[in-house]
């Protein structure tokens, strides 16, 4: 490709795996250092406005780098599964922390990696955690895209059984951005899809995303399953996925990703106002 290509591609991918090696250090040192933390966004019912569970969000204070830059580098390093773990820890801690300051026992829904899934330990790491934190199993639920699930789809479905048979809740996140088979959807034990906020971001410009979305929530009506959209950042959205059978709510325009003492003081104001 001539040299100033070649050398341009060298650097590039020279300086990737630079970056990628200070990153995997910075997991190590901020696991160490008990650096990481959880942030927390409600998602509420469209219908009665209740909270119906929060979503735990990994941030990585003082960094500044979000979860979608360095999740990646800890499933490539083999670090999710500690990083993972830290997550379900810290999820379960959260939920005994609101439960003992007069919270109701709200669920907490934790991101799984693909990585993290496929470890032959994972379900048993997870119900080490709730144990350890003496909380009920639905306390916590867990958000899978389909890349965790498509690989080995007979051993997705046995691991889900089990997750399900103990009351935790099983939700496909990101729905409509991955592979969507139809096939698969109605063979998988979910309760939940995520409509993703790609499509919920083009309601208002764009006719194809709103034929996407309401082909998604009608087959979840079909399929028995809830259907929570993510990324709502208006209300005129809101009102528009409400107005098409979606069942529950998740964006800005209802709550940031806070902390856990901020969603403890959200929540006290949000259920004191008239709904
Ligand atoms: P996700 O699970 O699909 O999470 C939704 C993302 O949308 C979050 O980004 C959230 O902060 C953001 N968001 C929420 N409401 C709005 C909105 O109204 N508008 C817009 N524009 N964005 C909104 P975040 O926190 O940066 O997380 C990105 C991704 O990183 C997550 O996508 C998830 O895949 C992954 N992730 C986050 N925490 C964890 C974790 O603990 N473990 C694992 N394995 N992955 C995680
Ligand atoms: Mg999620
Ligand atoms: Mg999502
Ligand atoms: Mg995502």
């Amino acid at each position: 490709m001539g040299r100033k290509a070649i050398q341009f591609y060298t650097s590039s991918l020279a300086e990737r795996v630079y970056m990628q090696s200070i990153i995997e250090e910075g997991i190590k040192t901020a696991l160490k250092q008990d650096e990481f933390s959880l942030y927390y966004q409600p998602v509420v019912d469209m219908q009665t406005q209740h909270v119906v569970s929060v979503e735990a969000l990994l941030r990585w204070p003082g960094n500044g780098m979000g979860p979608d830059r360095f999740i990646h580098v800890a499933e490539a390093t083999g670090l999710i599964g500690r990083l993972g773990e830290w997550v379900f820890g810290q999820a379960c801690e959260q939920h005994s922390a609101w439960i003992r300051g007069g919270l109701p026992a709200i669920p907490i829904a934790v991101n799984v990696s693909p990585v993290q899934f496929r470890k032959k330990n994972f379900a048993s790491h997870l119900q080490e955690a709730i144990h350890a934190h003496c909380i009920a199993s639905k306390g916590v639920q867990i958000e899978l895209t389909e890349t965790a699930v498509m690989e080995d789809i007979d051993h997705a479905i046995t691991v889900l059984n089990e997750l399900r048979s103990m009351g935790i809740k099983i939700l496909l996140d990101d729905f409509g951005t991955g592979y969507s088979s139809l096939s698969y959807l109605s063979r998988l034990p979910l309760d939940k899809i995520k409509v993703d906020k790609s499509f919920v971001h083009r309601i208002q410009h764009d006719k194809a995303s709103r034929a996407i979305i309401e082909a998604i929530i009608a087959l979840g009506h079909t399929l028995n399953l809830e259907i929570v959209a993510e990324g709502i950042e208006s209300d005129s959205t809101l009102q528009y996925l409400r107005y098409h059978g979606c069942h529950q709510a998740q964006g800005y325009h209802v709550c940031r990703p806070i902390t856990g003492n901020q969603f403890a003081a959200w929540y006290r104001e949000y259920t004191s106002l008239p709904h």
